[in-house]
């Protein structure tokens, strides 16, 4: 190994290392730490990141990755060196880009920018936030001209969440999805007396729902030597190494899909970062992108979890920890309402029908404000617009129209189509793994998640960030990122329960 590579590694070690230990902070800060705290964490996140982010972009990085890249010529493309270095350099470019005071500037705005959000947001006043949303949108224009592209400013927000994605990528995989889900969501809402979620808002006792949760992920292949459950506020999986990867969950005693599905959700991230490759530089041992993370958790959780197979070998297992509540209820009832679809104004509670069309809203208005096609204070109405077209409903209010979600008062554009790309790749996965080894179904029916995981570890976890995401998404199933089996897969399980 060349010297110049040498040295990139370590630094590029210490680097990550510091990253973990605020990851590590920042996982206590929301499980275990007194909010007395928050001042002082604070400010040992911030000291910690702003070491890391100058020890990275330091120009002696730039000159070893220069040297390193020259000595490493010719090396094999999928080798762990040339890798690391390709991807460093992507890394190092992007990181750059951007000026130490529009990033100061962006902090400063999210921070006064939060508050008022949820001021306004529980007063239901958008007005008030307005001029911040204004703000969000002139910083992301200023981040997107340092951070450069061709065709879309929204191309530039994009690649810092889903590297080498492209805003007409993003148009095609919509307009197939509109296609096909706006008129399934009108014959779901004609057919509501199909499927009713009454029984999961029986009283289900939280202690028994955390062990039962915990088993199942453990049975999925969620590694507990390497992980740990704990209860938080917002539920998140937060990794410090291949080694060291934990998740979180809430608990509801009314809502039994809470815990139980958003348990196997931050499984499937975890099962992500602990399959990454042990031979990995730290660099590259986590996921790729926030999408094909997004497509492990929802294949764990709608795919798997809200499978009948899944509930064929489950269901007698959990009415036995449940009798009271789940004792008059057959599996075909329970698997209903599990998968209960209905139109609704919140995203975070939508169903897999109805979710993707929530962040279509939401793509497109964040592109038509940066391309200035639409003015900030119109916003409310074209949300509103949007939603009627799309799930055919009016939000009464901004609360439950544009103000819910904390993205854009935190300066962050160019997010929302990154939960869509898990959504349809989890699909597109799942179709290629089964093609590849036919026993999967049928091992799902029995309890068994050997013969899915040991795939998924094979084509997309092992690689770790070694390839952008449309890269990985070419290697493990021989075709581009595309809506077509998720649709399939909607129209299959939704055509059965709502009988059309
Ligand atoms: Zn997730």
């Amino acid at each position: 190994m060349s010297d110049a590579l040498q040295q990139l590694k370590t630094r590029l070690d210490d680097i990550a290392n510091i990253n973990s230990a605020v990851g590590v902070l920042g996982w206590d800060q929301q499980v275990f730490m007194p909010e007395g705290g928050s001042e002082t964490r604070a400010g040992q996140l911030s000291t910690l990141s702003r070491i890391a982010h100058e020890m990275f972009i330091d120009p002696e990085v730039g000159k070893l990755l220069a040297t390193a890249a020259t000595e490493s010529n010719g090396a094999d493309y999928d080798s762990n060196d040339a890798s690391l270095i390709r991807v460093t350099r992507r890394d190092y470019d992007q990181s750059t880009r951007i000026p130490a005071a529009l990033v100061a500037e962006l902090n400063h705005h999210s921070t006064m920018a939060h508050p008022v959000w949820v001021k306004a947001r529980a007063d239901n006043n958008f007005k008030l936030f307005a001029p911040y949303l204004q703000k969000t949108v002139e910083l992301s224009r200023r981040m997107a001209e340092h951070l450069g592209y061709t065709d879309r400013l929204y191309d530039a927000l994009i690649d810092q969440f889903e590297p080498g994605m492209k805003t007409v990528e993003i148009e095609a995989m919509y307009d197939d999805l509109k296609q096909s889900t706006v008129p399934m969501i009108q014959k779901i809402k004609d057919r509501q007396d199909r499927a009713n979620d009454d029984v999961l808002r029986r009283f289900y006792e939280e202690a028994k729902q955390s062990d039962f949760a915990v088993r199942v992920s453990r049975e999925l292949g969620y590694d507990f030597n390497r992980g740990r459950q704990d209860r938080a506020v917002h539920p998140f999986c937060s990794g410090f190494s291949r080694d060291d990867v934990r998740i979180t969950t809430r608990y509801d005693q009314h809502f039994l899909q809470a815990a139980l599905f958003g348990t196997m959700h931050e499984s499937g991230h975890a099962m992500y970062e602990q399959g990454v490759g042990a031979d990995l530089p730290k660099r590259l041992a986590t996921g790729t992108s926030l999408g094909v993370h997004e497509s492990q958790s929802r294949l764990w959780e709608n795919i798997v979890g809200r499978s009948r197979a899944f509930w064929t070998h489950y269901y007698p297992l959990i009415q036995q920890v449940f009798p009271d509540s789940l004792g008059d209820v057959d599996l075909d009832t329970f698997y209903r309402a599990i998968n209960k679809s209905a139109p609704s104004f919140i995203r975070v509670e939508a169903d897999e029908v109805t979710y993707n069309m929530h962040t279509l809203v939401r793509f497109e208005l964040e592109n038509e404000m940066l391309d200035g096609k639409l003015d900030v204070m119109d916003a409310p109405d074209a949300w509103n617009a949007k939603m009627q077209a799309y799930l055919g409903i009016t939000p009464p209010t901004d609360t439950l129209g544009i103000l819910q979600d904390v993205h854009w008062s935190g300066g962050l554009m160019g997010y929302f189509s990154t939960y869509t790309i898990g959504n349809i790749l989890s699909a597109q996965l799942y179709a290629k793994a089964i093609a590849d080894v036919p026993s999967i179904p049928a091992d799902i029916g029995q309890g068994k998640f050997s013969s899915l995981l040991g795939w998924l570890n094979t084509n997309v976890h092992a690689h770790g960030r070694k390839y952008m995401p449309q890269e990985l998404v070419k290697r493990a199933t021989g075709e581009p990122l595309n809506s077509r089996a998720y649709v399939q897969y909607l129209n299959t399980k939704y055509g059965e329960i709502y009988g059309f």
